[in-house]
């Protein structure tokens, strides 16, 4: 194995690294069995195997992650051959001694210390004879307050967190230019007995908390943005647990991060002008490709792939004007994919319309040609952003 071969593999595995990795590595103690001095042996138990994370980003390598306990301490170990992770796994709940080869100590990303990182060129064996007993993991992070996490820690840092939800707002779709689709998001306000902070969590996380519910929250990331908040990730655990009393003045400041609720307003009347917009996202590449349409195949022009329509995932949104019964203009309103996609089951379903219940499978001008000859709609929108919340057929029939 050359310096070059390692070289590649860890510029393949980050995609943009500001740091020079090969150069900490040297830095590290020598080895015995790997010609580069930057790898090293270890041996102990495995503990806390993770599930394999896919980075937002299509460019990043899969990976997971789990711990060695060397005797009392114990070191995350970042692997990049998923193929490995059963056989780890296997290793924790069985208890095996174990001894890992050629993986690379590295600086922490965050706080101090090393942590290890597997390769193709690392290995697993059964090791022989090891001085000191499997123990209980202590990975999991012990739980901390509001207060700490607000004055002491730093961000980026793994916590663990034990709160009740003041607040839930209302879920929002937005598009992820990392991930390039569309997620789901939701800020909550949680407050323990030591102060508030504001949460967001992310697609099915959503569902599993209620306002006014206590819960164990595990392995949130603490982020800033203007100000402190937590931020969930696919690792986020959420438990329901004990009551927590939340004293008076902690509820009051809670308020504070409490975002306004932006009026709703219902509106009864019909679309004066509609542009329907359709937008796919390319299996291999991630780009978007604009709708082509009359024909059932797309090119990416990002890769040049062509491919059928109905392989991908689309994203139909709308500009919409809205005339209210009265007949006043109330003007220019975006409409998500949700809101439409909705408004055409209820289409579909309703009697006399003869349409497909799927958005995908409707040209962008069918869509717009049926919602004009609609004679009534309820609109649900948020005048001051100008987003349409929902439409529901007017029951005039
Ligand atoms: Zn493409």
């Amino acid at each position: 194995m050359t310096c070059a071969g390692i070289n590649n593999v860890l510029s393949s595995v980050y995609s943009v690294s500001s740091r020079s990795l090969v150069l900490k590595m040297a830095t590290n103690s020598p080895t015995k069995s790997a010609s580069s001095n930057s790898y090293k042996d270890v041996q102990g138990y495995i503990h806390a195997v993770s599930k394999v994370q896919i980075p937002a980003n299509p460019k990043s390598s899969r990976y997971f992650d789990f711990t060695i306990q060397e005797n009392h301490e114990e070191t995350r170990v970042i692997c990049f051959t998923p193929e490995i992770k059963d056989e780890l796994k296997r290793r924790e709940e069985a208890k095996l001694p174990t001894s890992l080869k050629n993986i690379s100590p590295q600086k922490r990303r965050y706080g101090e210390g090393v942590e290890y990182r597997m390769n193709k060129y690392s290995r697993i064996e059964q090791a022989k004879n090891l001085a000191f007993q499997w123990k209980t993991s202590n990975t999991d992070e012990s739980d901390t307050s509001v207060t700490q996490l607000l004055q002491s820690a730093p961000n980026g840092q793994s916590v663990g967190l034990k709160a009740k939800v003041l607040f839930k707002g209302d879920t929002e779709t937005v598009y992820s230019k990392h991930a390039k689709k569309d997620l789901t998001k939701c800020d909550l306000v949680v407050a323990d007995t030591t102060g508030a902070i504001t949460v967001t969590l992310w697609e099915s996380q959503i569902a599993e908390v209620e306002p006014n519910g206590c819960y164990h929250f595990r392995e949130l990331k603490l982020n800033c943005y203007n100000k402190k908040y937590l931020g969930s990730s696919t690792k986020t655990m959420i438990e329901k647990c004990e009551d927590i009393d939340i004293p008076d003045t902690i509820t009051i400041e809670a308020v504070n991060l409490t975002p306004n609720q932006k009026a709703k307003k219902n509106i009864t009347g019909t679309i004066l002008a509609i542009e329907v917009k359709k937008i796919y996202i390319c299996i291999n590449c991630k780009s978007k490709i604009q709708d082509a349409p009359d024909t059932a195949l797309v090119k990416c022009p990002n890769c040049n792939l062509k491919i059928k329509k109905c392989e991908l995932i689309s994203t139909t949104t709308a500009n919409i004007m809205i005339k209210d019964e009265k007949g006043e203009n109330m003007g220019r309103f975006f409409c998500p994919h949700a809101v439409l996609r909705n408004l055409f089951q209820a289409i579909a379903s309703a009697p006399g319309f003869n349409m497909d219940k799927n958005i995908d499978t409707l040209s962008a001008n069918i869509m717009e040609e049926t919602l004009l000859n609609v004679s009534l709609l309820s609109f649900q929108v948020i005048m001051e952003d100008k987003i349409v919340k929902s439409i529901d057929l007017g029951d005039t029939e």
